[in-house]
């Protein structure tokens, strides 16, 4: 067989509707929320907000922002934020493009996203005034373009105020009325990811990709589903959302899927175990979203023992692997829980595969089932497609793969082919089942963070006393993978540290200062700084990370 798809039967997709008309609008088809189940609670204060205010607010906001700033269809505002209940309801995306940005960017990083996106506006917590106000600075955007998420420091606007101002005005903005079609290709969101190769690129992703793959997400755990037990995601159950919202996962399964289902979304600003932990017990969280290292820690932390965890139904392990003996264990933390991974990326609008949630453990080892609605392929090194349980790439299409990278064509000629999208992930599939064996992308995954080699090599090189730089992951325990670089002093660096182990060490310490003070911490070389005489290349130039990946693996043991 050349490709794989499961026979679950995919309703329509609607690609004339924006993803607030979708999420906000009362449709046919899909789960009724019942009328007293606000949308979210706010995990520090308890405090609801209802469909009402989240129609409300999303609205004024929205007219706000084009009677004050003019912002229209097309343009992309970038929101700088934890999770927040004001992050999913900004309202921009009404009629604009957002780009969510890591909160705990340094300037530098967020110069970065807002070149890379075209960002006219920023939305940023006052917590993150201080980067957002001198990234605007660098990019060219005055100090007007930053709108604060709640009232705070400065004549900054700000979210609450222009709510008022926006209710209070007649409407001026053109809510945007899609034709049929045209939501395939309407912006929605502009994440930052690397694909296969280099630095972070700002994926397209329009309204239709996103209503794709709730949707599908749907007709997988049969939310309409109303035999006995059948669905697994019924209305009036509490997600908690304590992955990013900046992250694809938190942003299209914890949050976008969980509001269709009717369920209530608990926004957490910050992972904390034991708040984590508190929060539950306190909202009785029926659904839990997460990553494999607090998969860990439920799983290691003795302070788990003393909560009651039986009322959690659902728990979905995604965004990197999540080893057997986890899942084994974890089961025993969550008596009562359904538990399994899924795998996806943010090329592909999330989900690609997830565990099948009728049985107690998904299969150990498997990343989920497929998708309805996506094809999967698998390609091997000979180029020659793999039979059911043959080692190959991935390839995936379907309705929720994004659309392009932006302004880049080179890398988009390279991920997107044909109408599939290349995962870079090396998988066998069996019984539709997603087994990721290895990643033969350059990517690292730190805590479920994607870590760009490119990117930190880029930014040792600008050190001087490098002249020539290869990052690679190596495994850890908590973190899944730390970034380890491998360095070729520069000529006068290796005068000056002579063979003097504590010059030798200065050196390494000082390469990895470079990189914590300009990057975000899980970028941070954790995994330690190597010298090395060349880094291994081929006759072009290309980079021989493998070798060195090979050769970490050997040199280091887990940290
Ligand atoms: P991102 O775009 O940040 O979501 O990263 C996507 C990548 O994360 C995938 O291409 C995989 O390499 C990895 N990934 C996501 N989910 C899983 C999983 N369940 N098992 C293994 N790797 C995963």
């Amino acid at each position: 067989m050349a490709t794989f798809q499961v026979d679950t039967l995919l309703p329509h997709i609607p690609d004339d509707l924006t993803i607030p008309q979708f999420m906000l609008r009362e449709m046919s088809g899909r789960p009724v929320r019942p009328r007293n189940v606000p949308f979210f609670i706010e995990d520090g204060t308890g405090r609801q907000v209802t469909y009402e205010e989240v129609h409300h607010r999303t609205s004024s906001l929205a007219n706000a922002l084009s009677l004050r700033w003019h912002v229209g269809y097309g343009d992309v505002v970038c929101i700088m934020s934890p999770n927040n209940i004001t992050c999913p309801l900004s309202g921009q995306y009404k009629l604009s493009g957002e780009s969510p940005s890591n909160p705990s960017y340094n300037t530098e990083e967020l110069v970065y996203q807002l070149l890379t996106t075209n960002a006219k506006l920023i939305v940023a917590h006052p917590q993150c005034l201080s980067t957002a106000a001198a990234a605007a600075k660098v990019v060219g955007l005055s100090q007007t373009s930053i709108i604060l998420l709640s009232r705070g420091a400065g004549d900054y606007a700000n979210v609450e105020e222009l709510v008022s101002f926006g209710a209070g005005r007649p409407e001026n903005y053109k809510p945007v009325r899609l034709q049929p079609g045209e939501g395939r290709s309407a912006l929605a969101f502009l994440a930052l990811s690397s694909g296969t190769t280099g630095k972070p690129k700002a994926v397209v992703i329009s309204h239709f990709n996103v209503i794709a793959n709730v949707i599908q997400m749907g007709a997988h755990y049969h939310v309409n589903d109303p035999a006995p037990n059948k669905c697994r995601t019924p209305p009036g159950d509490i997600a908690m959302a304590v992955l990013p919202m900046f992250h694809i996962y938190g942003l299209v399964v914890n949050t976008h899927f969980s509001l269709f289902c009717g369920m209530v979304v608990l926004v957490v600003p910050k992972f904390n175990f034991q708040k984590f932990l508190d929060s539950i017990v306190r909202y009785r969280v029926t659904h839990l979203h997460l990553v494999p290292p607090q998969i860990l820690l439920l799983c290691k932390q003795r302070i788990v023992k003393n909560y009651d965890l039986s009322h959690v139904k659902y728990c979905m392990s995604g965004a990197a692997p999540l080893g057997g003996e986890l899942m084994r264990q974890v089961s025993e933390i969550l008596p009562n829980a359904s538990i399994g991974q899924g795998y996806g990326m943010t090329e592909t609008c999330t989900t690609v595969a997830a565990f099948v949630a009728d049985a107690r453990l998904g299969r150990i080892g498997s990343a989920g089932r497929l998708m309805p609605g996506t094809v999967a392929k698998v390609v091997k090194g000979d180029g020659t497609l793999a039979k059911e349980g043959e080692e190959g790439e991935l390839w995936v299409k379907g309705p929720s793969m994004s659309l392009c990278y932006l302004n880049n064509a080179v890398s988009t000629a390279e991920t997107y082919v044909d109408g599939w999208v290349r995962t870079g992930d090396e998988v066998i599939i069996k019984d539709h089942e997603v087994y990721v064996v290895d990643r033969l992308k350059e990517i690292m995954k730190v805590r479920g963070f994607q870590v760009a080699p490119a990117e930190l090599e880029a930014h040792i090189l600008l050190h001087p006393d490098v002249a020539d730089v290869c990052v690679v992951g190596i495994a850890d325990e908590y973190n899944g993978e730390v970034p380890l670089a491998y360095i070729v002093p520069s000529v006068k660096a290796l005068k000056a540290i002579g063979k003097d182990p504590v010059r030798h060490l200065d050196l390494k310490q000082t390469i990895r200062k470079h990189v914590s003070d300009a990057k975000v911490k899980y970028k941070h070389l954790a995994g330690g700084v190597e010298f090395i005489d060349a880094i291994p290349k081929n006759p072009s130039g290309k980079i021989l990370r493998r070798v060195l990946r090979e050769r970490a693996r050997q040199d280091r043991k887990p940290i």
